[in-house]
């Protein structure tokens, strides 16, 4: 998702994906063997984030099909950051209430969209210690986190959008591609 943040670090700022490439509408594998390697890529993964910049990331935006996310939707001038990486994030439960918010997205960039979900989440995840965490998420980080949870699963917020607006949005990121690709 977008979002403004200033982060300072020596890790390493991966690519990002732009929509539509296959390997954002693929099933991501669990995550059985929390390795250093894992580990290093959770962190460039925030670095890459924070430097978009955006609130949440998912490892097949930078192409790798692995069941790791990372977020952080603290707002607010002189708030401390709270960096999260989640390895196989689950979503236990969800609240019947709903909440709608406009929604974005690194590999659409300067498109939006409102998507409803449910207002509040319990996720249980794997952190970067090898910790089993469980927490309730409601606000912002409820959609940012089940935003980042679709993506292991190949799916995008414009997948909630109506067909004729997700079209009209594919093809300008089909337009952007081929622009990008001839820099
Ligand atoms: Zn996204």
């Amino acid at each position: 998702m977008g979002g403004a943040f200033a982060y300072i670090s020596v890790m390493t700022v991966h690519p990002i994906l732009i929509h539509p490439d296959p390997r954002l509408k693929s099933l991501a594998k669990p995550i059985d063997d929390l390795s250093d390697e894992l580990r290093v890529l959770a962190d460039d993964m925030l670095q890459t984030m924070y430097h978009a910049p955006g609130i949440g990331l998912a490892a097949p935006q930078i192409g790798r099909l692995q069941r790791l996310i990372v977020l952080d939707c603290v707002k607010g001038e002189g708030m401390a950051p709270r960096p999260l990486a989640m390895f196989n994030p689950e979503i236990l439960a969800a609240s019947d209430e709903l909440n709608t918010y406009e929604e974005g997205c690194l590999s659409i960039p300067e498109q939006y969209g409102e998507v409803v979900r449910p207002a509040e989440v319990t996720v249980r995840w794997i952190d970067r210690d090898g910790v089993e965490q469980q927490e309730d998420f409601g606000g912002l980080w409820a959609t940012c986190v089940q935003h980042e949870i679709d993506h292991l699963d190949g799916r995008l917020f414009i997948d909630y959008l109506k067909p004729l607006r997700r079209q009209m949005i594919t093809r300008k990121m089909q337009k952007l591609k081929r622009e990008l690709a001839r820099k």
